[in-house]
C-alpha cells in the first residue's frame, strides 16, 4: 500500500486496529479534513466537530492565521534546542506573560508535561520559599481530576483505568473532595503542603461546575496557608467557558460592568491545547518571578519546549482569541446552548441535565453509568453529521470550536434534538 494511497474509512480504522495500541476506543469515523467547526471523512461526509480535539481546536480547524504563521516559520527556523537562544522565544514569551498577566513563562509542549513542571515548581517552592523539610512536601489535588497521563499525574488520580497495574506511585499527594471547602480546609492543616491544584470546571470527569465561590474561597484559604495556588486551565483556558481564563470570574473579558480585576490570580497557571488552536503541541506554565525564580539551569526543560514554530504558531493562536473575540462568542453562544438544551430536556426523558459554562458543556443521559445509551446517542449524531463523544459513562460533552456562529448553532441543536427525538422513539 503507497504511503499517499486514499484509504477508505474501513481501510484506515483496519490499520490504526492492527498497528497501533489501542489506548483509545474512537467512533467509528476517520477524518481528513477540517475547517472551521467542520470536519470531513475520508468519503467527503461534513460534520460539525463539537468535540474541537479536546478543546484545542479553539479557534476553528486549520484557521488560515495560524496556518500561516506555522507555514512562515517553518521555511525559516523549526527548531534549535535550548542549547541555544532563538529570536522567537523571547517575543512569544513577553506576548504571552503580557496576555496573561505574569512575570514568567516556562514553555513545554503537551498538556501532561506542563502539570508536571507546575507539580516540580510547586514541590521546589516549597523546599526553597515556604521551608518545607526535604522530600516531605505535598500537593492537594481533587478527586475526579484529569490532569494527564504520566505516572505522577496518575499518581493524583482515583480513575481505576487511569491507574490500575501502573503502581507504584509517586507519593506526596493529598487527594480531596472536589468543590468541598471544608475537606479543602482540613487538609491545608498539614503543614508540608506547597499547593493546591485544581480544574476550574472538571472538564474529562463531565465538565463538572462547582459553586459559584469555590475557586475564589479556595484560592483564599490558600493564601491565608502560604500554599500555591495551581489552576489546571489545559481545557478550560483560552475562551472555552467564556473568559480569557476561567478562573478569571466576572472579569473583563465579556462583562460590560465588569472592574477589570480577575476573581482569582492563580500563583500557577497551566496552559496547553488552545494555545496553538490544534495546530503543534504547546503548553506553558505561567508564574511570577517570587515562583518562577527557583528553576535554574538544568532543573527542567525539554528539547521542543520554546521551539520557534511553536512560539509563531500560539503568538498567532492568541491574536485569534482576542481579535476574534472568542470569549465572548463563547459565553453568547452558551448560553443559547444551554437554553435550548434545556427546551429539550422538557421534551424528551432521555436526558436529564445539562451543565456548563461557555461553550464546555455536557448532557447527562438518563441511564445507568455503564448502559452504551450515551456511546449509541453519539453513533446516531455521526449519522446525523455531528461528532461527539462520551465521557465517563452516560455523559455526553459539547464543546465545539469557538467560532461556531448563530445559525450553526442553531443548526447543531437541531440535529441534536432530532437524534435524541428519535432515539426516543
Ligand atoms: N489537564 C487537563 C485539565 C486536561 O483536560 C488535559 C487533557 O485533556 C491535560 C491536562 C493533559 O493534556 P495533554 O493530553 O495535552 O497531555
Amino acid at each position: 500500500m503507497a504511503v499517499l494511497e486514499q484509504l477508505t474509512s474501513q481501510q484506515a480504522i483496519d490499520l490504526e486496529n492492527k498497528y497501533g495500541a489501542q489506548n483509545y476506543h474512537p467512533l467509528p469515523v476517520v477524518l481528513s479534513r477540517g475547517e472551521g467547526v467542520y470536519v470531513w471523512d475520508v468519503e467527503g461526509k461534513k460534520y460539525y466537530d463539537f468535540l474541537s480535539a479536546y478543546s484545542a481546536v479553539n479557534q476553528g480547524h486549520c484557521h488560515p492565521k495560524i496556518v500561516n504563521a506555522l507555514k512562515n516559520q517553518a521555511e525559516n527556523l523549526t527548531l534549535t534546542s535550548r542549547a541555544f537562544y532563538n529570536d522567537m522565544l523571547g517575543k512569544y514569551e513577553k506576548f504571552a506573560t503580557e496576555f496573561f498577566g505574569y512575570d514568567k513563562l516556562l514553555p513545554m509542549n503537551t498538556g501532561a508535561e506542563a502539570v508536571e513542571t507546575a507539580m516540580k515548581l510547586a514541590r521546589k517552592w516549597g523546599y526553597e520559599k515556604k521551608g518545607i523539610p526535604a522530600n516531605q512536601a505535598k500537593i492537594i489535588v481533587c478527586q475526579n481530576n484529569f490532569h494527564g497521563r504520566t505516572i505522577s499525574i496518575i499518581s493524583a488520580s482515583n480513575d481505576p483505568i487511569a491507574t490500575e497495574n501502573f503502581g507504584p506511585f509517586t507519593p506526596g499527594i493529598i487527594s480531596i473532595r472536589y468543590n468541598d471547602i471544608n475537606a479543602l480546609t482540613e487538609a491545608l492543616q498539614d503543614v508540608h503542603v506547597a499547593a493546591f491544584m485544581v480544574e476550574p470546571i472538571q472538564g474529562e470527569a463531565g465538565v463538572y461546575v462547582p459553586d459559584d465561590h469555590y475557586i475564589k474561597e479556595a484560592f483564599e484559604l490558600c493564601k491565608s496557608k502560604n500554599v500555591l495556588f495551581i489552576a489546571d486551565e489545559v481545557q478550560t483556558g483560552i475562551a472555552r467557558t467564556g473568559r480569557l481564563l476561567a478562573t478569571c470570574g466576572n472579569c473583563a473579558c465579556v462583562d460590560k460592568n465588569c472592574s477589570g480585576l480577575p476573581d482569582v490570580k492563580p500563583d500557577v497557571l497551566i496552559l496547553g491545547k488552545a494555545i496553538s488552536g490544534g495546530v503543534f503541541p504547546v503548553s506553558a506554565v505561567l508564574a511570577n518571578d517570587e515562583v518562577m525564580e527557583v528553576i535554574r539551569p538544568g532543573n527542567h526543560g525539554s528539547t521542543f519546549g520554546g521551539n520557534p514554530l511553536a512560539c509563531a504558531v500560539a503568538m498567532a493562536a492568541l491574536e485569534v482569541i482576542r481579535d476574534e473575540r472568542l470569549a465572548e462568542n463563547a459565553f453568547d453562544m452558551g448560553e443559547l446552548f444551554r437554553s435550548e438544551m434545556q427546551k429539550l430536556i422538557e421534551e424528551s426523558d432521555l436526558v436529564r441535565l445539562v451543565r456548563g459554562k461557555g461553550l464546555l458543556n455536557a448532557i447527562v443521559i438518563n441511564d445507568s453509568e455503564d448502559s452504551s445509551t450515551a456511546w449509541d446517542i453519539c453513533v446516531a449524531l455521526k449519522e446525523n453529521g455531528l461528532l461527539a463523544k462520551p465521557t465517563h459513562g452516560n455523559i455526553i460533552r459539547f464543546a465545539p470550536p469557538l467560532v461556531m456562529t448563530k445559525e450553526q448553532l442553531l443548526e447543531c441543536v437541531a440535529i441534536i434534538r432530532k437524534t435524541i427525538l428519535e432515539f426516543n422513539a
